[in-house]
């Protein structure tokens, strides 16, 4: 569906722009082209899943559509990864070739036969895992294909027509999914960026441009820093959509002092069930409630049900089961949360998995990855928080090694953003009266 779709709208706007990233671009009929060729090559090659190790780019772009029509399921890794785990991803994927920011490596491929393939998986993406190793994500075409029916379908993102969407998370990210796909299935043009917060005033003059914004409440934080950001300087910005974290109510009220006029989405979903499941338009009179509904159970394609608290997803969006895991029927997200009225409530994790600028971090992966430091005894990742939301990562430490040496070594284990703000290197960890260890009151160290 989605290369039918991007073939009929390279028939029907051969010289609308596609894609814009760092002033590079490249409209709908020459992308169709690219993939044609790229796509054919990749068929040659084998049938194995494709790892993209790239930052954002047009290439990275022209490979994901080129992997589905060559029926190969891509694997995105932004270029934050260390190797070990990069490694450690490609033998888990058994993929067979990494694709980093130079496409003509596959012209190598061109006098080999076509390969026919039937592969089911479009993509798998990498999640930080609590065993310390990374942990696979496979979504398949019906999976994706079900997604992408729902996320044109919403209300009101179905009834714009060439307008242009603000991408802002890695394409190493299941959030890009709703960017990616919904612009390019309906013949939008899509902007990505790779602002964060240490180069974020360059993002106001992509903002002028864009009529639909996919973000994290994180990233609208940063781009209310500016207090010119607001309706009368940016009058095209008309909606936007966020997912993957808590959206908090002062935020909203935040939001449409500076846009009155704006619609704003809160959509709900782990990477398992591709990108998101719920959605909900927000209206004002959600804005007296200390917390905002994610979700209208009634416009959900996904079965979303409440076992003992927590969320629990069945149906076409949700993935199989994890590579090298059993598979699964329904999937248990660890999120707790309830239904009243029909709409979904999420209210936060029942394990040590946080949200921190946005990112999916278990802190446990980055312990398991501290304690395989040689000289590290043990080790605790805390989340420090503030109103909810997490101000930083603290490691504490065991080790008689210096504080550089396992900064250096952990630096090749995990992404750069999993790293701790700050480590402590402790004699022993606090422990409460029942003898177990005080994560509370490490908060507070
Ligand atoms: P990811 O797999 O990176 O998309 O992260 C999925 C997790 O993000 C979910 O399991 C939730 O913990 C959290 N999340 C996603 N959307 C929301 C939302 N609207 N409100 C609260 N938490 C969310």
């Amino acid at each position: 569906m989605i290369i039918k779709k991007l073939q009929e709208n390279a028939q029907k706007y051969p010289n609308n722009i596609a894609f814009i990233i760092n002033d590079k671009k490249i409209t709908y009929k020459e992308l169709y082209e690219k993939i044609l060729y790229y796509g054919n090559l990749l068929k040659r090659e084998g049938n194995s899943p494709v790892i993209i190790y790239s930052d954002k780019s047009i290439d990275s772009f022209i490979m994901i559509f080129s992997c589905l029509y060559a029926k190969r399921a891509y694997v995105p890794i932004g270029k934050c990864i260390p190797i070990d785990r990069l490694n450690k991803i490609k033998e888990l994927t058994n993929s067979s070739i990494i694709i980093a920011d130079d496409l003509k490596v596959l012209d190598k491929y061109k006098d080999l036969d076509i390969i026919s393939n039937d592969n089911n998986i479009a993509y798998i993406i990498f999640t930080s895992g609590s065993t310390g190793e990374p942990k696979g994500v496979p979504i398949s075409y019906d999976n994706l294909n079900n997604f992408i029916n729902w996320i044109n379908s919403l209300n009101p993102l179905n009834d714009y027509k060439n307008i242009n969407v603000l991408n802002t998370a890695a394409f190493s990210f299941d959030l890009s999914d709703v960017d990616i796909y919904y612009s390019i299935t309906n013949g939008h043009t899509l902007y990505g960026t790779d602002i964060s917060f240490d180069n974020y005033s360059e993002i106001y003059d992509i903002l002028e441009n864009v009529d639909v914004a996919v973000m994290t409440p994180t990233f609208m934080k940063m781009c209310l820093l500016n207090p010119d950001f607001n309706e009368s300087n940016y009058p095209k910005f008309k909606c936007v959509y966020f997912c993957g974290e808590q959206l908090d109510v002062n935020l909203v009220k935040k939001i449409y002092n500076k846009f009155p006029n704006i619609n704003i989405i809160n959509a709900y979903g782990p990477t398992e069930a591709t990108s998101a499941v719920s959605a909900i338009l927000i209206d004002e009179s959600m804005l007296d409630y200390d917390l905002l509904p994610c979700g209208d159970i009634n416009t959900s394609a996904t079965k979303i049900e409440i076992v003992d608290d927590e969320i629990v997803l069945s149906g076409p969006s949700v993935f199989n089961g994890y590579i090298n895991g059993n598979s699964i029927d329904k999937y248990y997200t660890g999120d707790l949360g309830y239904i009243d009225n029909n709409l979904l409530y999420c209210k936060g994790r029942k394990d040590n998995q946080i949200k921190f600028k946005g990112y999916r971090i278990e802190l446990d992966d980055i312990q398991n990855n501290a304690n395989k430091i040689d000289g590290v005894k043990d080790s605790i990742a805390i989340a420090k928080m503030n109103n909810n939301t997490v101000k930083s990562i603290k490691l504490f430490v065991i080790t008689s090694k210096s504080l550089d040496y396992i900064y250096e070594e952990l630096n090749k284990l995990i992404p750069s953003y999993m790293m701790p703000n700050s480590i402590e290197i402790v004699d022993h960890f606090p422990v409460n009266e029942n003898g177990k260890i005080d994560r509370k009151a490490m908060m507070n160290l």
